[in-house]
């Protein structure tokens, strides 16, 4: 059993990461200052004496007495409307300062630590599908710098630790990942069509809807995380964590429409500054060095999906496993 601390443990990704560590037999301490996350999503956690949840800022330094043996740090908002505006200041500050205190805490605690980086990092990408080595398209005074170049850093600071620290570090890069515990109001794009559709909203592309996304669901990049964390010490990554499989958002929409049975029509409005145009994953390294590659499609992981909105639309309380 190892002691493992989870930062941004109430959001999306990291509540069903909780889930999974805990149902592993490690003992999960959970932390959040619930600015994204919902306590609701690890409702079913907090009565295990193997899981403590503690609100803390990722950018404030702490301490812990008992061992860490692993840190993964998930702790930013991640949805665009969650960053930009008003709180992209506090995101880069979540990304820097939050990297900073967690890489001093595995220090202290000689703890592998794992950073969630994204697939943002490469901005409006130049080489298509994207490898770990394209080094990115970020526009750095644009809508979405707080996130990409906050992230950018933190991945810098990973690896400054590694080499003149001899911290044990781990970097993924995310794309785009979907599935139950999502926020039905993150404005994201599977959960605004779900919703919308759901409700018998108007489905919102933004631009003509010819951008594409690769989407991953949940229980797939849960597992590439925990096969990164555990991977031999001589691999810090970066490593490409998403689905190859690449769809137009109006793709995206159509599929919506046809596996809730929806009556909602499709609405075009205007696409957000800096939107990539295209994105998709050359996950090689995943498979070559975790043995690693995503086994929902994105068919069945909609499914799931539209199955855990219903629920969550019906009785919020309720819906987070
Ligand atoms: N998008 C959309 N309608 C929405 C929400 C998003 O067309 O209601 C588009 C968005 O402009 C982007 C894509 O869907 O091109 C993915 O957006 P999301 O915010 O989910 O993630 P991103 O990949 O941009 O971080």
């Amino acid at each position: 059993m190892k002691t493992i601390l989870v930062t941004g443990g109430t959001g999306f990704l990291g509540s069903n990461l909780c889930r999974r560590l805990v149902n592993d037999g490690h003992k999960v301490i959970c932390m959040d200052n619930n600015y994204t996350g919902r306590l609701e999503n690890i409702s079913g956690l907090l009565g295990n004496t193997h899981f403590r949840f503690i609100n803390h800022d990722v950018c404030e330094p702490l301490s812990f007495d008992e061992h860490l043996d692993q840190i993964y740090n998930l702790a930013c908002p991640a949805s665009p409307p969650a960053y930009q505006g008003k709180h992209s200041i506090d995101t880069t500050k979540t990304c820097v300062l939050g990297a900073l205190n967690m890489l001093e805490l595995a220090k202290t605690h000689r703890a592998t630590i794992l950073q969630s980086s994204t697939s943002e990092i490469y901005g409006e990408p130049l080489v298509h599908p994207q490898t770990e080595n394209y080094r990115g398209n970020v526009n750095p005074i644009g809508i979405r710098a707080c996130y990409d170049e906050g992230k950018r850093c933190a991945e810098s600071l990973f690896f400054d630790y590694y080499r003149h620290e001899g911290v044990d570090i781990k970097v993924i890069r995310i794309f785009n990942t979907y599935g139950p515990n999502m926020d039905p109001h993150d404005g994201r794009v599977v959960s605004n069509f779900i919703c919308q559709a759901l409700r018998g909203e108007d489905i919102t592309i933004y631009g003509d809807g010819h951008q594409t996304r690769s989407f991953c669901y949940v229980d797939d990049l849960i597992e590439a995380m925990v096969r990164m964390m555990n991977s031999p010490k001589d691999f810090q990554g970066p490593v490409n964590t998403g689905n190859p499989g690449e769809f137009t958002i109006r793709e995206l929409a159509e599929k919506v429409v046809a596996q809730t049975g929806s009556h909602s029509k499709i609405v075009y409005k205007d696409l957000p500054a800096d939107d990539p145009t295209q994105r998709r994953p050359d996950i090689s390294l995943a498979k070559n060095k975790l043995g690693w590659e995503p086994s929902v499609s994105l068919d069945e992981g909609l499914q799931k999906t539209i199955d855990y909105f219903k629920r969550e639309i019906a009785h919020p309380a309720l819906a987070a496993e």
